[in-house]
């Protein structure tokens, strides 16, 4: 019999939905207004913009979701002392559950501003509400309850798209095999949607898209709204992996208006790792994912504003010089802009050369190892290319969930790019063939569907012919600089961006050659490739940013660093 995993909500309950106690609630008065509601009135539907935290004074709210059939179901009732929300009233995001009033309520809201203010003023309360907050999107996760619902098949390639998409995103949402799953016929059939044109994206506000890209998406679920085009920020940072989101949270903290923008998700590359381990304070490794949802989440909760998925297209060259701002035009033709700005957009993997390539992407060729790709892999033989520490942990976490991987390597020995840690653990894996000095010569199947690949090893005669329907690909990456040209920042002959003395003009460490713009992490011409190095810089950088905006303002940066040091200007 399978054994049944208890949900976040059953093993964490008394974390995930805490009482708070009337000297509590009676501090948190100051932060919001009561508002009462009648028995049976509405205080949150799905896909309704959020109010903010509400926190019940008095009478019982019932929480519930809709099932995939559209049956109603029960999560929780509040009474006095319980709070409604989850991550998303933090910037009053759609609700992802309904709530209405048992009886007559009375009820404390806080709107996202002021809960903002609070985590930050009531240091022990705010950590126990984050905590909340936090568990509550698990759960909502675990079940996908609340998000949009994906109809089409579990190996489409768009499906794959836009369900790793939302995963990257922690956004829940459900998937409905229409080969499978009833609803998903009576769905089909309901909205008279052929079956060429699947998949389709049914969202909580009702909205049916029709294989729709991750900005239409995200726009229909709320993830992403508008940017004011006549704010400006005192910095916008491009790119939220680690280097951008860690510059985000120390400038958040420190009380600089920040944007952030990233044209896929946060997390950036680190959010592919199934294991980093050589990340300082985790002894026993925590997943990419797991680190940088925890960083954006702080982000947040300093009023970091985020803009994902939004993708800068260009910095305008010129503009006023006397008019100290910087003006990022978006793909969606809107603009931000800031006083300072932060080049965080880190670097793109790497594809192969070989034929075909493209048709097979989405369904057959991977770039990311997660526990989407290897169910569609279990029990099955993949295939691999890489040899650095991307490729180790990849097969690592593979080997555990396939049949068998066969790592193929150019080189002649693994050594050579990967940390030993890696190598040895692969070496003791009976599941996992390398063969070295192999290239993938060619890719064989049809309909975006993979059904085997070539590999030849250097000097040898002999093509291997082997029925694989998924390959992964770990080759390296190149800078995500393309948005630069024409900016006037300068690169170096890779395209990475060269900062600080390596301008040849006079600059701050890690500002570029154009003032007032900085880059950090994997971007930055000689940057160490790792998350650690990404979030120092990212840290570092802020420190600058309080000198150069004191000075756009004509002041000298107060910013202490250390007992009786200043930051350097
Ligand atoms: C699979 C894998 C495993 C790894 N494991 C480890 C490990 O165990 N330990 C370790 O230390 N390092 C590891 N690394 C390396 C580490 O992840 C990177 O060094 C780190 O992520 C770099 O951070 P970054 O913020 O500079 O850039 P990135 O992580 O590349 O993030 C850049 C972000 O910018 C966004 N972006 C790019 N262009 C634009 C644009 N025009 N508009 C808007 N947004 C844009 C991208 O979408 C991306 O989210 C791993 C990398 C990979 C791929």
């Amino acid at each position: 019999m399978p054994v049944r995993i208890p949900s976040i909500f059953e093993t964490r309950r008394h974390q995930a939905f805490p009482v708070l106690e009337p000297a509590e609630i009676e501090r948190m008065r100051r932060f919001g207004t009561v508002r009462s509601y009648d028995a049976g009135e509405a205080l949150a539907r799905v896909g309704e913009r959020g109010l903010g935290l509400t926190i019940i004074l008095s009478g019982k709210v019932d929480i519930t979701l809709h099932d995939q059939s559209g049956q109603v179901v029960p999560i929780v009732a509040y009474g006095p002392g319980s709070f409604m929300g989850e991550l998303a009233q933090l910037r009053g995001r759609p609700y992802l559950v309904d709530a209405h009033a048992n009886v007559a309520v009375q009820a404390l809201i806080i709107p996202p501003d002021r809960l903002r203010a609070l985590l930050i003023a009531e240091a022990e309360l705010g950590e126990r509400i984050m905590r909340a907050l936090i568990l509550r999107r698990m759960g909502l996760l675990e079940t996908g309850a609340g998000g949009p619902i994906i109809i089409g098949r579990a190996d489409n390639g768009d499906v794959l798209r836009l369900a790793g998409f939302l995963r990257r995103n922690s956004h829940p949402h459900q998937r409905l095999d229409p080969e499978i799953d009833l609803e998903a016929k009576e769905l089909i059939e309901r909205f008279h949607v052929d079956p060429g044109q699947l998949p389709i994206v049914l969202c909580p506000n009702g909205q049916l898209l029709r294989n729709p890209g991750e900005i239409e998406l995200a726009r229909c679920i709320g993830l992403v709204g508008p940017i004011d085009p006549d704010r400006v920020y005192d910095v916008a940072v491009v790119g939220a992996g680690p280097a951008g989101l860690a510059a985000a949270v120390y400038a958040g903290s420190e009380g600089l208006s920040a944007l952030v923008l990233d044209c896929r998700s946060f997390g950036g590359q680190a959010g592919a790792s199934a294991r980093i381990e050589n990340y300082l304070g985790f002894p026993t490794g925590i997943t990419g994912m797991a680190l940088m949802a925890r960083a954006y989440n702080q982000a947040q909760k300093f009023g970091v504003e985020m803009a994902i998925p939004d993708e800068v297209i260009s910095l305008a060259a010129d503009g006023d010089p006397n008019n100290g701002r910087f003006v990022l035009k978006l793909s969606n033709n809107e603009r931000a802009s800031a006083r300072a700005l932060v080049i965080a957009s880190g670097a793109r993997y790497r594809r192969l050369a070989v034929e075909n390539l493209e048709a097979f992407e989405g369904a057959s060729v991977h770039y990311w190892a997660s526990p989407l790709e290897a169910k569609l892999c279990a029990g099955q033989e993949v295939a691999l290319v890489g040899a650095g520490n991307s490729a180790g942990q990849a097969t690592v976490y593979l080997a555990s969930q396939v049949a068998k991987v066969w790592l193929i390597v150019r080189g002649a020995d693994l050594a050579a790019s990967m940390s030993r840690y890696l190598v040895d653990r692969i070496a003791g894996l009976p599941n996992v063939e390398v063969l070295t000095q192999t290239s993938v010569t060619g890719l064989e199947g049809g309909n975006g569907v993979l059904e085997a690949i070539r590999w030849r090893r250097r000097g040898s005669p002999e093509e291997v012919h082997r029925p694989i329907r998924h390959l992964f690909l770990f080759i390296g990456a190149e800078p995500n600089t393309d948005w630069l040209s024409g900016s006037g920042v300068a690169l170096d002959s890779k395209g990475f961006v060269l900062t600080g003395s390596d301008t040849r003009q006079e600059r701050r460490p890690l500002e570029t050659s154009r003032p007032g713009v900085f880059a950090i992490g994997d971007v930055r011409s000689g940057s160490v490739k790792r998350v650690a190095a990404a979030v120092g810089e990212g840290a570092q950088v802020v420190a600058t940013l309080h000198a150069v905006l004191a000075a756009a303002r004509g002041e000298t940066a107060d910013i202490v660093t250390a007992p009786g040091r200043e930051v350097p200007g």
